[in-house]
């Protein structure tokens, strides 16, 4: 499942991105083109704009939190969103791309030594550069499951 989701809401695209969700930001405030890139991706709307809302497709996602917890646990209820740890630690935060394997002795230079030993897997974006290690999303993907799944 894909998702667009309105400028109002960059901190629900990262947390999308965390949990594997393929999750772009719609910059502007029209809407006939973000239908267009909507259809065009067949990506699932998603808004807090009331008005922004009302004329969108059928499908479209309007969210009344400001919670970005409560954003989350919504969007999976109503989509019957299944979260998987797999899933998660999959693409960059920062610009949606799906990461890449890098091979441990590529990586020495570029992360912390206490890192570098204690991680077997280093995963970075194509794009920015950015590395990833499972330690640096584990604690916060456990919380987050916690979270979503106390809330039902
Ligand atoms: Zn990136």
């Amino acid at each position: 499942m894909r998702f667009i989701v309105t400028n109002e809401l960059g901190k629900l695209a990262k947390r999308l991105r965390i949990l594997g969700f393929d999750t772009i930001e719609y910059e502007n405030a029209k809407t006939p083109e973000l239908i267009i890139k909507a259809l065009a991706d067949d990506r699932i709307i998603v808004t807090r704009s009331k008005s922004v809302g009302e004329k969108l497709p059928k499908g479209t996602i309007v969210l009344a939190s400001t919670d970005i917890d409560e954003q989350v646990r919504v969007l999976c209820e109503k989509l019957n969103l299944k979260i998987a740890k797999e899933k998660m630690f999959t693409r960059c935060t920062l610009c949606n791309e799906e990461l890449i394997n890098v091979p441990k002795d590529k990586i020495e230079k570029l992360v912390p030594p206490r890192v570098y030993e204690a991680q077997e897997i280093f995963k970075k974006c194509p794009r920015c550069g950015k590395i990833y290690w499972q330690g640096s999303h584990l604690e916060s993907i456990n919380n987050l499951i916690d979270k979503i799944q106390r809330g039902k």
